[in-house]
């Protein structure tokens, strides 16, 4: 019998960044034109890694600022986040860095499980971000990086896979529960 194991994940960065794609994107397959200003949304979908089978709830953040103070519930009880900025936003990616830092003070500066992404790749022409730029940040943190479309449903399903890894990995290198 597979273990299923609980994971659950926010999803956070600038408004309009396209954190609702993501989630919308990666249960329901499709992609919503229109902006619609999230307030808070979750959604449920049962992934398969390897052998294991994983409940994820995902939590869609109404998007946050440079002035935003993060809430224990983003804190307390998150397994991992995916960190997303568009590529055509210079000011998101910039968003980017301070929420993490908030993250990890409020994680007391442990090792974090995150996948940041870059999306709204198909918008290459209008990018104000590179893709070296996403990647050293990434990298800086040890974290993984990605760009993605939800309007292609580029990487979409591997963000959250990736994610589902980084936890497992950030868990078993400080050994098991
Ligand atoms: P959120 O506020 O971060 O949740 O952003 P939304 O998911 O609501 O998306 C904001 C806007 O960007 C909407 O008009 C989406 O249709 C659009 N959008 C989201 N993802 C993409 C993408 O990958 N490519 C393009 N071209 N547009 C996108």
């Amino acid at each position: 019998m597979p273990l299923v194991r609980y994971r659950k994940v926010a999803i956070l960065g600038y408004r309009s960044v396209g954190k609702t794609s993501l989630a919308h994107q990666f249960v329901e397959g499709e992609f919503l034109e229109g902006y619609d200003p999230t307030v808070e949304n979750t959604y449920s979908k049962t992934v398969t890694v390897g052998k294991d089978e994983f409940h994820l709830h995902l939590v869609d953040t109404a998007g946050q600022d440079e002035y935003s103070i993060l809430p224990y519930s983003l804190i307390i009880g998150v397994h991992g986040y995916v960190l997303v900025y568009s590529v055509t936003s210079l000011h998101s990616f910039q968003i980017i860095k301070s929420l993490y830092q908030k993250l990890h003070e409020g994680h007391g500066k442990t090792r974090l499980p995150v996948v940041l992404v870059g999306n709204k790749a198909d918008l290459s022409p209008d990018r104000e971000v590179q893709a070296i730029e996403g990647k050293k940040l990434a990298e800086s943190w040890g974290a993984t990086f990605m760009e993605s479309s939800a309007r292609e449903n580029q990487l979409t399903q591997e963000i959250f896979i990736r994610v589902i890894q980084e936890i497992a990995r950030v868990e078993n290198s400080y050994g098991p529960d």
